[in-house]
């Protein structure tokens, strides 16, 4: 078998055999195929398709390029979450340390950024020394004795999907449902979840821009999860405008710290009480979802959840002060807020502009290996339906550069729509 024939039979629309999807993801593991042909079949992919049986083929295939955990000796139930990417999205810094501090266990494999979304890797390394590297051992160690892990993608679990999710974002390839479905699948699976919950985006921040295609999302979640023998429920949740209002690694991270003081946006922080009432319901430790939202409440304003925050960046070797004084973290040498130049209702506050021009400030990589900068991002301090009278505060820019700052301006000026008649508020979630 040679990969360019399996990649020409893409190209001409054919359906690969489950032997032509476990030979090319085997060889690119093994280093065999060239990043330029796993890039050339990405794109063949994202154009023409692929069935349900690829798709779970190709699933499975990179599940199994590396170890599958198992975590049997370490938890009762292993209950995982994954968002499929959007704007501003800092749900995993709260809801873990939420559910944790509810007694319910939870180690998690989060990624780097994605195209315009935003990765919870970028966001945590904004704490100077924390580890996103744990082997395999200290994972299980970790998740035994504190009861919340997160982590990058060890090179032992799909490292399949490590190496294309990083060829992904700087090839134009991320919005494919099957390369979208098999990237969180696979990782889902090798990292031993016996339930998931998927968080699945909607709208103009996500790369399923419509309800029905992040409803085959779903489904195509589902069944993979199904047919590997684990438990998957999804949320839909919208994702037109940015979730909270920071986007940006570090600005990200300080509103997160603030929603475990009980402070924050409040759609983020409904949000994040849904998400982790879900995540209890999984683990068997609420009766229901209204029983799990009150104990999210309860551990948020105690501070047990900003606790187990603390916690957990210590347990990974990151320097704690940061989060006690979270001030410290990187900061931007320019800022500058814009206002409204005129009066009316908020229309569309555009999440993938944002997300766009977060990347361009250098919150996210042009190129595979790029550094990304944790200071800059924006803070946006308006919703959509809200009324805004000229000059007030529309959104802040975080920026290390003076050019990059006026660009910034131009393009995310043009995130904002006006209505001069009222407008409802977006919902939260969809059913
Ligand atoms: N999250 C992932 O892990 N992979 C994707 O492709 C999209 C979101």
């Amino acid at each position: 078998m040679r990969a360019v024939d399996i990649i020409i039979k893409k190209r001409e629309k054919g359906e690969l055999t489950g032997e032509e999807i476990k030979f090319f993801v085997d060889s690119f593991t093994r280093g065999e195929t060239p990043d330029y042909q796993v890039a050339a079949w990405a794109m063949a992919v994202l154009l023409n398709g692929m069935t349900p049986r690829e798709t779970t083929d190709l699933t499975l295939a990179m599940a199994h390029s590396g170890e599958i955990l198992d975590l049997s000796n370490v938890v009762d139930i292993a209950v995982d979450k994954h968002s499929t990417g959007g704007v501003g999205d800092k749900t995993t810094f709260v809801v873990l340390p939420v559910v944790s501090a509810c007694g319910l266990p939870v180690g998690k494999m989060s990624g780097r950024g994605l195209g315009f979304s935003g990765g919870t890797l970028d966001k945590i390394e904004s704490i100077p020394g924390y580890r996103v590297d744990l082997t395999t051992d200290e994972f299980k160690h970790q998740l035994k004795e504190f009861g919340i892990v997160l982590t990058g993608q060890s090179l032992d679990l799909a490292p399949a999907d490590g190496k294309l999710y990083a060829l992904r974002d700087v090839t134009g390839t991320v919005d494919s449902i099957s390369l979208i479905a098999s990237s969180i699948m696979s990782k889902k699976i090798a990292a031993g979840a016996q339930a998931i919950l998927l968080d699945v985006k909607v709208g103009l921040g996500a790369f399923m821009e419509d309800l029905t295609k992040a409803r085959a999302l779903s489904k195509l979640m589902v069944d993979i999860g199904n047919q590997a023998g684990r438990q998957v429920v999804t949320l839909l949740s919208d994702m037109n405008q940015p979730l909270g209002a920071a986007v940006g690694n570090s600005l990200e991270l300080i509103e997160a710290i603030e929603s475990l003081h009980g402070d924050g946006p409040v759609d983020f922080r409904e949000h994040c009480l849904n998400v982790s009432a879900q995540m209890l319901m999984l683990g068997k430790r609420v009766p229901n979802l209204e029983y799990g939202r009150r104990m999210a409440e309860t551990v948020i304003a105690s501070g047990m959840a900003f606790e187990k925050f603390r916690t957990l960046v210590g347990a990974q070797s990151g320097d704690v002060s940061f989060v006690d004084k979270p001030q410290k973290l990187p900061r931007a040498k320019f800022t500058e807020t814009v206002k409204a130049k005129r009066n009316g209702y908020l229309s569309r506050v555009h999440a993938r502009i944002i997300g766009e021009a977060a990347v361009a400030l250098g919150a996210g990589r042009a190129r595979k290996n790029d550094p990304v900068d944790h200071a800059v991002g924006f803070v946006v301090h308006r919703k959509v339906g809200d009324y805004v009278e000229q000059d007030q505060p529309i959104f802040t820019i975080y920026a290390n550069d003076e050019t990059k700052l006026a660009v910034a301006r131009l393009e995310v000026s043009t995130a904002f729509g006006w209505s001069d008649q009222p407008v409802p508020p977006l919902p939260l979630f969809y059913t």
